[in-house]
């Protein structure tokens, strides 16, 4: 379950591909692009800007590089060309990216034009949660600290969050062992160890925590039709802390500004 320090500096790399993608988006307005589009245009700058391949397309079937997931879409969303973004809305773009046979995982939940507070707050706080479950790897703590971190975060704010869907290990596999639950106990769990490479990626939901799968086979919902949000880094164990693989330049100073140590 853990990695030598080659394979470390091979995901290193794909991850820091991976927040190329996202730093793409970032100057790009949304607002009136179909989530196809993005699809493709995420899809040209992986294979032709970035000579990768990206990883979700083909897995378990499923067509795409991207998921989008908008408003009160959980997960899973599939681009459409009849999915169009408008002013107000938010979006989950999840990314996974593969390089030299190691694969980098990541989402951002992004605002669409001008969002009311609502969305806004909901959307800060699900970042703020990713980054406090974060906070808590380090050689010795344990998997139900992040759990436990994010969702006393969620529950705070009033929001809560999803337990279907979890972290995971990852490297040349999307999905390896462990799973990393967006809930749990402090203290419990398996301990961390130099070498671990997983994701951290809460669902926070402005409603109740309570989901269902659309008849695409693929969507997923909130069951009260509340809005939802999702970010999702690749994060590795190092020997005194933590070390975000898919960071990106707008967070270089997320670290120090958490105190968390590298
Ligand atoms: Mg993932």
């Amino acid at each position: 379950m853990t990695k030598q320090p080659q394979e470390l500096a091979l995901l290193a790399e794909a991850g820091r591909l991976l927040a190329s993608v996202f730093e793409m988006l970032d100057r790009t307005p949304l607002i009136g692009m179909s989530t196809l589009q993005i699809d493709e245009m995420v899809e040209r700058f992986i294979v032709h800007d970035l000579q990768a391949r990206p990883a979700s397309k083909g897995q378990y079937g499923y067509g795409f590089v991207l998921n989008s997931s908008v408003n009160h879409v959980v997960c899973h969303g599939v681009p459409s060309p009849s999915d169009v973004l408008q002013d107000g809305d938010i979006v989950n773009l999840d990314i996974t990216l593969e390089k030299n046979g190691y694969i980098a995982d990541s989402s951002k939940t992004y605002l669409v034009g001008t969002v009311g507070p609502v969305g806004r707050k909901l959307v800060q706080t699900t970042y703020e949660a990713l980054w406090m479950g974060i906070r808590a790897v380090r050689p010795g703590a344990r998997l139900g600290d992040i759990g436990w971190a994010i969702e006393r975060h969620a529950k705070r704010n009033g929001y809560s969050v999803v337990h279907e869907y979890c972290g995971h290990g990852i490297g040349r596999e999307m999905h390896e062992e462990p799973q990393i639950l967006h809930f749990g106990k402090p203290g419990t769990g398996l301990p961390f160890r130099e070498g671990m490479v997983f994701t951290i990626e809460p669902m926070l939901n402005r409603g109740r925590r309570t989901v269902r799968t659309e008849d695409d086979g693929w969507t997923v919902v909130t069951r009260d039709g509340s809005l939802s949000a999702q970010f999702e880094h690749t994060v590795a164990v190092t020997a005194t802390g933590v070390s975000v693989l898919t960071l990106r330049h707008d967070e270089q100073d997320m670290m120090s500004r958490m105190k968390i140590a590298a």
